[in-house]
Protein backbone atom coordinates (compact mmCIF):
# COMPACT_ATOMS: atom_id res chain seq x y z
CA UNK A 1 0.00 0.00 0.00
CA UNK A 2 1.27 3.48 -1.09
CA UNK A 3 0.09 6.40 0.78
CA UNK A 4 1.23 9.99 -0.35
CA UNK A 5 -0.31 13.36 0.15
CA UNK A 6 -2.16 14.72 -3.60
CA UNK A 7 1.05 16.45 -4.64
CA UNK A 8 3.36 14.01 -5.03
CA UNK A 9 2.23 12.92 -8.10
CA UNK A 10 1.76 16.62 -9.42
CA UNK A 11 5.55 17.58 -8.54
CA UNK A 12 7.61 18.22 -11.11
CA UNK A 13 11.37 19.91 -11.35
CA UNK A 14 11.62 23.51 -12.08
CA UNK A 15 15.47 23.04 -12.54
CA UNK A 16 15.89 26.37 -10.39
CA UNK A 17 18.80 24.73 -8.75
CA UNK A 18 17.93 26.22 -5.35
CA UNK A 19 18.36 22.57 -3.50
CA UNK A 20 21.57 22.67 -4.69
CA UNK A 21 22.61 26.21 -3.34
CA UNK A 22 21.27 25.26 0.30
CA UNK A 23 23.66 25.00 2.67
CA UNK A 24 23.34 20.74 3.37
CA UNK A 25 25.88 18.71 2.98
CA UNK A 26 24.95 16.45 0.24
CA UNK A 27 26.12 12.75 1.79
CA UNK A 28 26.03 9.92 -0.51
CA UNK A 29 26.51 5.66 -0.17
CA UNK A 30 29.03 3.49 -0.89
CA UNK A 31 27.45 2.24 -3.86
CA UNK A 32 26.55 5.84 -5.57
CA UNK A 33 30.58 6.78 -4.52
CA UNK A 34 31.67 3.77 -6.04
CA UNK A 35 29.07 4.46 -9.70
CA UNK A 36 30.70 7.89 -9.67
CA UNK A 37 34.03 6.53 -9.21
CA UNK A 38 33.76 4.32 -12.07
CA UNK A 39 32.31 6.87 -14.13
CA UNK A 40 35.26 10.12 -13.59
CA UNK A 41 38.48 7.12 -13.71
CA UNK A 42 36.64 5.66 -16.71
CA UNK A 43 36.98 9.29 -18.53
CA UNK A 44 40.16 10.14 -16.96
CA UNK A 45 39.10 12.96 -14.80
CA UNK A 46 40.36 10.80 -11.43
CA UNK A 47 41.47 14.74 -10.15
CA UNK A 48 38.31 15.50 -10.26
CA UNK A 49 36.25 12.56 -8.49
CA UNK A 50 38.90 12.75 -5.74
CA UNK A 51 37.96 16.59 -5.24
CA UNK A 52 34.53 16.07 -5.56
CA UNK A 53 33.56 13.38 -3.16
CA UNK A 54 35.16 13.84 0.08
CA UNK A 55 35.34 9.78 2.10
CA UNK A 56 33.71 11.24 5.85
CA UNK A 57 35.90 9.94 8.21
CA UNK A 58 32.92 8.13 10.24
CA UNK A 59 30.08 7.63 8.97
CA UNK A 60 26.91 9.48 10.64
CA UNK A 61 23.84 7.39 9.70
CA UNK A 62 22.70 4.53 7.33
CA UNK A 63 24.05 5.00 3.98
CA UNK A 64 26.29 7.93 4.68
CA UNK A 65 29.57 7.22 2.99
CA UNK A 66 31.17 10.15 1.29
CA UNK A 67 29.64 13.90 0.59
CA UNK A 68 30.06 15.77 -2.42
CA UNK A 69 32.24 18.60 -2.01
CA UNK A 70 31.11 22.52 -2.77
CA UNK A 71 32.32 24.83 -5.30
CA UNK A 72 34.25 27.90 -3.90
CA UNK A 73 31.49 30.08 -4.14
CA UNK A 74 28.86 27.88 -2.71
CA UNK A 75 26.62 25.40 -4.39
CA UNK A 76 26.94 22.23 -5.01
CA UNK A 77 30.49 21.11 -6.95
CA UNK A 78 28.06 19.73 -9.91
CA UNK A 79 25.89 22.26 -10.54
CA UNK A 80 26.34 23.72 -13.96
CA UNK A 81 25.49 27.72 -14.55
CA UNK A 82 22.51 26.99 -16.38
CA UNK A 83 21.46 25.46 -12.91
CA UNK A 84 21.50 22.38 -14.05
CA UNK A 85 23.28 18.94 -12.94
CA UNK A 86 26.54 18.02 -14.24
CA UNK A 87 26.09 14.47 -13.28
CA UNK A 88 22.57 14.59 -14.24
CA UNK A 89 23.28 15.87 -17.96
CA UNK A 90 26.50 13.15 -18.18
CA UNK A 91 24.67 10.48 -16.74
CA UNK A 92 21.11 10.53 -16.61
CA UNK A 93 18.95 10.43 -13.25
CA UNK A 94 20.21 6.98 -11.84
CA UNK A 95 23.96 8.25 -11.84
CA UNK A 96 23.01 10.38 -9.22
CA UNK A 97 22.94 9.79 -5.42
CA UNK A 98 20.13 8.34 -3.74
CA UNK A 99 19.61 11.90 -2.10
CA UNK A 100 19.41 13.82 -5.43
CA UNK A 101 17.33 11.35 -7.12
CA UNK A 102 14.97 11.52 -3.81
CA UNK A 103 14.43 14.92 -3.29
CA UNK A 104 12.41 16.68 -2.22
CA UNK A 105 10.15 13.29 -2.06
CA UNK A 106 9.90 12.16 1.42
CA UNK A 107 9.61 8.43 1.44
CA UNK A 108 9.00 6.64 4.84
CA UNK A 109 8.44 2.64 5.29
CA UNK A 110 5.54 2.21 7.80
CA UNK A 111 3.68 -0.66 8.98
CA UNK A 112 0.89 0.31 6.85
CA UNK A 113 3.22 0.46 3.89
CA UNK A 114 5.16 3.30 2.33
CA UNK A 115 4.38 6.54 2.54
CA UNK A 116 5.13 9.96 0.50
CA UNK A 117 5.07 13.50 1.03
CA UNK A 118 7.41 16.27 -0.14
CA UNK A 119 10.05 19.02 1.34
CA UNK A 120 8.69 22.46 1.74
CA UNK A 121 11.95 23.85 1.60
CA UNK A 122 11.32 23.69 -2.38
CA UNK A 123 9.75 26.13 -4.44
CA UNK A 124 8.04 24.11 -6.37
CA UNK A 125 6.45 22.21 -3.92
CA UNK A 126 5.29 25.56 -1.99
CA UNK A 127 3.70 26.46 -5.25
CA UNK A 128 1.82 22.98 -5.56
CA UNK A 129 0.94 23.60 -1.58
CA UNK A 130 -0.05 27.43 -2.04
CA UNK A 131 -3.96 26.65 -2.95
CA UNK A 132 -7.31 26.76 -1.10
CA UNK A 133 -7.95 22.93 -1.39
CA UNK A 134 -6.93 20.87 1.75
CA UNK A 135 -3.93 18.57 1.15
CA UNK A 136 -5.77 14.96 0.63
CA UNK A 137 -4.13 11.81 1.64
CA UNK A 138 -4.16 8.53 -1.42
CA UNK A 139 -4.07 5.53 -0.85
CA UNK A 140 -3.54 3.44 -3.71
CA UNK A 141 -1.74 -0.02 -4.88
CA UNK A 142 0.32 1.77 -7.28
CA UNK A 143 3.34 3.85 -6.11
CA UNK A 144 2.94 7.84 -8.00
CA UNK A 145 7.20 7.71 -8.61
CA UNK A 146 10.03 5.38 -8.83
CA UNK A 147 11.14 4.72 -5.53
CA UNK A 148 14.33 3.40 -4.53
CA UNK A 149 14.73 0.34 -2.45
CA UNK A 150 15.80 1.03 1.11
CA UNK A 151 15.74 4.28 0.62
CA UNK A 152 13.41 5.94 3.72
CA UNK A 153 13.79 8.54 5.83
CA UNK A 154 11.78 7.13 8.22
CA UNK A 155 11.00 3.81 9.80
CA UNK A 156 7.56 3.39 11.71
CA UNK A 157 6.44 0.21 13.42
CA UNK A 158 4.16 1.61 16.37
CA UNK A 159 3.55 -2.31 17.48
CA UNK A 160 7.11 -1.78 18.71
CA UNK A 161 5.74 0.53 21.13
CA UNK A 162 5.07 -0.73 24.91
CA UNK A 163 1.45 -1.21 25.71
CA UNK A 164 1.30 1.54 27.92
CA UNK A 165 2.43 4.28 25.24
CA UNK A 166 -0.06 6.34 23.61
CA UNK A 167 2.02 6.25 20.40
CA UNK A 168 1.33 2.25 19.88
CA UNK A 169 -1.93 4.23 18.21
CA UNK A 170 0.53 6.24 16.39
CA UNK A 171 -1.78 6.06 13.08
CA UNK A 172 -5.05 6.84 14.75
CA UNK A 173 -3.00 10.15 16.29
CA UNK A 174 -1.87 11.22 13.46
CA UNK A 175 -5.28 10.66 11.40
CA UNK A 176 -6.71 12.88 14.73
CA UNK A 177 -4.01 15.65 14.41
CA UNK A 178 -4.91 15.88 10.35
CA UNK A 179 -8.45 16.45 10.67
CA UNK A 180 -8.13 18.91 13.62
CA UNK A 181 -5.49 20.83 10.99
CA UNK A 182 -7.79 20.68 9.00
CA UNK A 183 -11.15 21.56 10.69
CA UNK A 184 -12.01 24.87 8.97
CA UNK A 185 -14.57 25.93 10.83
CA UNK A 186 -11.55 26.44 13.49
CA UNK A 187 -9.54 29.73 12.93
CA UNK A 188 -5.95 28.22 12.08
CA UNK A 189 -4.80 29.51 15.73
CA UNK A 190 -7.81 27.98 17.09
CA UNK A 191 -7.24 24.68 15.87
CA UNK A 192 -3.23 25.22 16.97
CA UNK A 193 -4.51 25.27 20.24
CA UNK A 194 -6.94 22.08 20.02
CA UNK A 195 -4.34 20.46 18.37
CA UNK A 196 -1.80 21.27 21.50
CA UNK A 197 -4.19 20.52 24.47
CA UNK A 198 -5.36 17.24 22.35
CA UNK A 199 -1.84 16.29 22.08
CA UNK A 200 -0.84 16.85 26.24
CA UNK A 201 -4.24 14.95 27.03
CA UNK A 202 -3.38 12.03 24.94
CA UNK A 203 0.29 12.05 26.24
CA UNK A 204 -1.32 12.35 30.01
CA UNK A 205 -2.47 8.41 29.07
CA UNK A 206 0.84 7.03 29.38
CA UNK A 207 0.76 4.20 31.99
CA UNK A 208 -2.97 4.38 32.23
CA UNK A 209 -5.19 1.31 31.72
CA UNK A 210 -7.48 1.22 28.61
CA UNK A 211 -5.58 3.90 26.02
CA UNK A 212 -7.74 2.46 23.25
CA UNK A 213 -10.63 3.37 25.11
CA UNK A 214 -9.81 6.70 26.78
CA UNK A 215 -8.41 7.39 23.02
CA UNK A 216 -12.08 6.64 21.48
CA UNK A 217 -13.71 9.05 23.86
CA UNK A 218 -11.18 11.81 23.13
CA UNK A 219 -11.53 11.51 18.98
CA UNK A 220 -15.09 11.42 19.63
CA UNK A 221 -15.60 14.12 21.79
CA UNK A 222 -13.25 16.32 18.97
CA UNK A 223 -15.37 15.35 16.19
CA UNK A 224 -18.61 16.19 17.46
CA UNK A 225 -17.05 19.59 18.56
CA UNK A 226 -16.03 19.94 14.56
CA UNK A 227 -18.44 18.40 12.93
CA UNK A 228 -20.67 21.18 14.74
CA UNK A 229 -18.17 23.81 13.87
CA UNK A 230 -17.42 22.91 10.59
CA UNK A 231 -21.48 23.04 9.36
CA UNK A 232 -21.09 27.03 10.27
CA UNK A 233 -19.48 29.50 7.52
CA UNK A 234 -16.07 29.23 7.53
CA UNK A 235 -13.39 31.37 5.54
CA UNK A 236 -9.79 30.02 4.22
CA UNK A 237 -7.60 32.67 2.76
CA UNK A 238 -4.27 33.06 3.40
CA UNK A 239 -4.10 30.40 6.13
CA UNK A 240 -4.76 27.77 3.54
CA UNK A 241 -0.52 27.03 2.60
CA UNK A 242 0.55 27.69 6.63
CA UNK A 243 -2.71 24.56 7.06
CA UNK A 244 -0.52 22.80 4.10
CA UNK A 245 2.61 23.14 5.50
CA UNK A 246 1.64 21.56 9.20
CA UNK A 247 -0.46 18.63 7.56
CA UNK A 248 2.56 17.42 6.22
CA UNK A 249 4.61 17.99 8.97
CA UNK A 250 2.23 15.99 10.69
CA UNK A 251 2.43 13.59 8.10
CA UNK A 252 6.42 13.31 8.11
CA UNK A 253 5.51 11.56 11.33
CA UNK A 254 7.37 13.92 14.17
CA UNK A 255 5.18 13.14 16.80
CA UNK A 256 6.48 9.43 16.59
CA UNK A 257 10.00 10.12 15.90
CA UNK A 258 10.81 12.95 18.31
CA UNK A 259 7.64 12.23 21.29
CA UNK A 260 4.44 14.55 22.22
CA UNK A 261 5.87 16.88 24.00
CA UNK A 262 9.35 18.07 21.73
CA UNK A 263 7.11 17.91 18.51
CA UNK A 264 4.48 20.19 20.36
CA UNK A 265 7.43 22.88 21.38
CA UNK A 266 8.50 22.77 17.67
CA UNK A 267 5.08 23.30 16.30
CA UNK A 268 4.32 26.19 18.51
CA UNK A 269 7.90 27.66 17.65
CA UNK A 270 7.02 27.17 13.67
CA UNK A 271 3.62 28.86 14.16
CA UNK A 272 5.62 31.76 16.39
CA UNK A 273 7.45 32.27 13.28
CA UNK A 274 4.63 32.22 10.76
CA UNK A 275 2.69 34.42 12.61
CA UNK A 276 5.02 37.04 12.84
CA UNK A 277 6.61 36.97 9.45
CA UNK A 278 6.02 39.45 6.67
CA UNK A 279 7.27 36.80 4.15
CA UNK A 280 4.98 33.45 4.56
CA UNK A 281 6.58 31.17 1.89
CA UNK A 282 9.66 32.07 2.92
CA UNK A 283 9.41 31.48 6.34
CA UNK A 284 7.91 28.29 5.74
CA UNK A 285 10.71 27.20 3.23
CA UNK A 286 13.18 28.00 5.89
CA UNK A 287 11.31 26.19 8.63
CA UNK A 288 11.47 23.24 6.53
CA UNK A 289 15.09 23.44 5.62
CA UNK A 290 16.20 23.51 9.47
CA UNK A 291 13.50 21.12 10.47
CA UNK A 292 13.03 18.92 8.28
CA UNK A 293 16.43 18.31 6.61
CA UNK A 294 18.19 19.13 10.17
CA UNK A 295 17.23 16.79 12.51
CA UNK A 296 20.24 17.86 15.17
CA UNK A 297 18.22 20.95 15.27
CA UNK A 298 15.32 19.55 17.24
CA UNK A 299 17.17 18.83 20.13
CA UNK A 300 19.56 22.38 19.95
CA UNK A 301 16.98 24.69 18.96
CA UNK A 302 13.61 23.77 20.04
S1 LIG B 1 14.56 23.27 -5.36
FE1 LIG B 1 12.91 21.97 -6.22
S2 LIG B 1 12.41 22.86 -8.22
FE2 LIG B 1 14.39 23.73 -7.59
S3 LIG B 1 15.92 22.35 -8.52
FE3 LIG B 1 15.56 21.57 -6.44
S4 LIG B 1 13.93 20.02 -6.67
FE4 LIG B 1 13.94 21.25 -8.57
Amino acid sequence: MFIYTDIVEKFSCEMCGQCCRNSWRVTVDEQSYLRNQALFVGTGREWEFNQAFNKLAHSEGYGEYAYIAKQPAGGCWFLDTDNRCRLHKEGGHRQLDAVCQTFPRYPMSTARGIEITLSFSCPAVLKLADRIEPLKLIRSEQSPIELLPDNYVAEIHPAQQPLSNPLRYYFELEMHFIDILQCRGLSLPKRLTLLNDTAREINSFAKETDIAGKLTYLFNRNYDDMEALNALESSVTASALIENFFVSFVFKKPFYIYGVEKTLRLFNYMWQQINSSRNIIDTIRQLEFQYGHDRTALSTKV
